[in-house]
């Protein structure tokens, strides 16, 4: 197990975000920077629920310097579905 790595624990945070798109409430975008998953390839993790009960996401290990714009950022994705 290495200590830096931390996933699977956030999945079961008590974090509530308010105030999203549709998209991040969805977990379809970044609740941080809101880039739309289904255009910036980027690895994300959990970081907790939406106000619907849905799990968003956040962009992992940290958000895309560059933002959103239809560009292909070409970086790893998290190898989770969105589904
Ligand atoms: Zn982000």
């Amino acid at each position: 197990m290495n200590p830096d790595t931390v996933t699977e624990a956030f999945t079961e945070t008590c974090a509530t975000f308010t105030g999203l798109t549709a998209h991040q409430a969805d977990g379809l975008a970044c609740v941080v920077c809101g880039a739309d998953y289904l255009v910036v390839r980027v690895a994300h993790r959990p970081v907790g629920r939406s106000v619907t009960g849905g799990q968003v996401f956040a962009c992992a290990p940290a958000c895309p310097p560059v933002t959103p714009g239809g560009a292909d950022i070409g970086g790893a994705t998290a190898g989770g579905d969105a589904l």
